[in-house]
């Protein structure tokens, strides 16, 4: 991680004075001081465009005087002194010093979007001494050539290697050993990965399903494992070879009990236990157990019904045809993809489908979002390789709605992110005790002082940091977690102060503000993504990723549509019930019935056979994908030969209509 010049000063057509050196403020004495310095020496004026500065003042600037100079450091209250005839150390060099100096984790933060992350200059991101990297295997590959095969082309590599009998004699064992794990790898499906791959780039699912490879090594019996959603991120394809993996372990002996919505996954089980009936206050009853083909008898058990048929997400009568313009990509070349054109028709809802690995990803965020941002915002994201884009000029905003957090502080929560909490804050200074006592809105914020508990500013907790171990937070023992301080929590409305408010659920507090008009219509928007189980003071922290991807989603839907916007979303039905499912489908096409294009990433079918359109990638992951199979509606997808996700689509279809499955013309995925 270094500071970057680019994201520091983003954009050089402006000039210090206009607050073109992002780090540095030019109303603050401090920051101005040294630039005045700079200045002075080499004869610029801080009202000269960045871009227009001789490059030795850059140089300067950025990377550190090679000659002394004057400086003049100056305080608010001009306590400043000299630093007379030494060198600028530049600031990168300036904002590296903050970084390893604060203490705080928001100055951290903050400073980190300044950064970015650059191969190692030395090896070049090889991390080896060239020494080690002469070592090769099979005469061909080092061990970093070698790391950065995926799976399954170091599969074939270990395959294909040649020995001489002396060193088969000595390789024997080891390539036992790595064949196998290997092959684990590929059996949960994830042969697209590369071995130097960072696990920190890895999502939950893929992250899940490698600890799920070494247990299947180890060949342990009576083990009970318990899973959270393996099928995160899976293709149906995929899909079957993970439940394969899994009745492979409880054919050894042990026993698997599985988080799953998935609807395979549900039909493979040997038993369900089906929780509910609804969200949080609503739910934590057992409302049915036994076999699928049991749970399918149930009335109450919603699940039942879905798989039964009883309960379904409708498919829509008619697909949209769209505005009959589109945004288009040409020559897409990005990691896997083969100079591939790409269409994305505006006005309907579109879903890129395809196996792991095959460029879903790759296609919509390095290369679709950055291109489009920076050509409608002017805004200066790296764009990933392609020949040309047309069709910007038919919208006027792109928003990714992704899954990362929507805070890193357990300040943030669902209520301030949507704007909701100021709505609360204005009523509850609003109140009569409130008004008799002066208290303003700020009074009820947990960001300032005044209303909130001083002992752990607000924050309910208290960090404890750990040398080489992460951060640990305990309850703050003055306000009990509460937030705020004595006099605060005084006031009341309906009988709760704004602690109890912060602990409702978003389903209480749509019910509790209900008559309170711009309150009650951000809680709808926040129940309409299925987060009415979530509480309203949730720590951004403790969100899951598909839980902080329908916050931003019911933002999106609070603000005024201009009927322009495309909308980009990566699985958003992570860790959705059939029944949410349906609910966040209502919602999206609710955005493109207002004539806004919604483009994502899926493979739940229930969404597929909801969407207008489909680009189908593949054939499969890795370089063996990153081309254009089909593209259609969903009908036409499951009358294409060619398509593993075809091949789904018309199981699923035949069933819905309940038709029996007739000979299908997708394509039959072996196993
Ligand atoms: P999908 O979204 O369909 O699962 P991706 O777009 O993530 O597929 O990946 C397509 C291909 O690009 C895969 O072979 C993958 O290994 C590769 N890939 C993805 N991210 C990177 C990266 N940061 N660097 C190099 N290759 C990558
Ligand atoms: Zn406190």
């Amino acid at each position: 991680m270094e500071f970057d010049p680019d994201l520091v000063i983003p954009n050089r057509e402006l000039s210090f004075n206009e607050g073109g050196c992002l780090p540095y403020n030019p109303d603050s004495a401090w920051h101005r001081s040294r630039f005045e310095s700079l200045a002075k020496h080499f004869k610029f004026s801080l009202n000269t465009p960045f871009r227009d500065l001789p490059k030795k003042a850059m140089d300067a600037i950025l990377y550190g005087s090679k000659e002394s100079i004057d400086i003049h450091y100056e305080n608010k209250d001009k306590s400043g002194y000299f630093d007379y005839n030494t060198r600028f150390p530049g600031i990168l060099a300036d904002l590296k010093r903050r970084y390893m100096e604060t203490q705080s984790s928001g100055i951290k933060d903050w400073l980190e979007k300044f950064m970015s992350q650059k191969p190692c200059e030395e090896c070049g991101g090889r991390r080896l001494k060239s020494e080690a990297l002469g070592v090769t295997v099979g005469g061909r590959l080092n061990i970093w050539e070698l790391s950065s095969l995926s799976v399954s082309d170091s599969l074939k590599f270990f395959e294909t290697i040649k020995l001489d009998k002396n060193e088969k004699k000595i390789a024997n064992q080891i390539l036992k050993e790595i064949n196998a794990r290997l092959g684990f790898m590929k059996n949960v499906g994830l042969d697209y990965l590369t071995l130097e791959r960072k696990s920190a780039t890895l999502s939950g699912g893929e992250a899940q399903r490698i600890r799920l490879a070494t247990q299947i090594g180890s060949s342990l019996v009576g083990v009970l494992y318990i899973l959270d959603e393996p099928s995160i991120g899976l293709h149906q394809r995929d899909n079957q070879r993970l439940i394969d993996t899994l009745l492979y372990m409880r054919d050894l002996g042990n026993t698997l009990i599985v988080v799953e919505h998935d609807e395979q996954t549900l039909r493979t089980a040997d038993y369900i236990v089906d929780l509910g009936p609804g969200a949080g206050v609503h739910g934590g009853y057992v409302v049915a157990q036994g076999p699928p083909r049991e749970l399918m008898k149930s009335r109450e058990s919603l699940t039942g019904r879905y798989l039964a048929g009883t309960l379904k997400i409708e498919i829509p009568a008619e697909r949209r045809k769209g505005k009959g313009i589109g945004v288009r990509l040409k020559g897409v070349r990005e990691h896997n993809l083969k100079n591939i054109d790409v269409e994305i028709p505006l006005g309907v809802f579109t879903c890129i489908t395809g196996v792991s690995g095959s460029g879903k990803s790759t296609l919509l965020s390095d290369v679709l979002y950055p291109a489009l941002a920076n050509g409608i915002y002017g805004s200066n994201r790296q764009e990933g390789d392609y020949d040309s884009i047309e069709g910007i000029e038919y919208i006027d905003k792109v928003i990714d709605i992704d899954q990362s957090p929507i805070g890193r502080t357990p300040r943030s929560n669902p209520a301030t992110y949507v704007g909701v909490f100021s709505g609360i804050r204005d009523l509850f200074s609003s109140l009569p005790d409130s008004k008799a006592r002066g208290y303003k809105p700020g009074r009820f914020s947990f960001n300032v002082k005044g209303g909130r508990c001083e002992n752990c500013q607000g924050d309910g907790t208290i960090k404890i940091e750990m040398n080489f171990l992460p951060d640990v937070y305990i309850t703050c023992d003055v306000c009990q977690g509460k937030r705020f301080n004595r006099e605060t929590l005084d006031i009341r409305y309906k009988g709760k102060n704004i602690a109890d408010v912060l602990d409702m659920t978003i389903e209480e507090a749509a019910e509790f503000f209900e008559y309170i008009p711009h309150v009650a219509r951000k809680m709808d928007t926040l129940l309409s993504v299925g987060l009415g189980y979530v509480k309203l003071g949730q720590s951004a922290l403790t969100l899951s990723g598909g839980e902080a991807q329908r916050v931003k989603l019911a933002l999106e839907l609070s603000k005024r549509s201009t009927g322009k916007t495309l909308y980009i979303l990566d699985e958003p039905t992570t860790g959705l019930h059939f029944a949410d499912v349906k609910q966040l489908m209502e919602v999206i096409q609710r955005l493109v019935d207002q004539g806004n294009t919604v483009v994502m990433i899926e493979h739940n079918l229930d969404v597929l056979l909801q969407a207008d359109h489909i680009i189908d990638l593949g054939p499969e992951g890795g370089d063996k994908g990153g081309e254009v199979l089909v593209t259609g509606t969903p009908e036409e997808l499951a009358r294409c030969g060619k398509s593993y996700t075809g091949f789904y689509i018309k199981e699923m279809l035949d069933r819905k209509q309940g038709r029996k499955a007739s000979g299908s013309s997708g394509k039959k995925p072996a196993r």
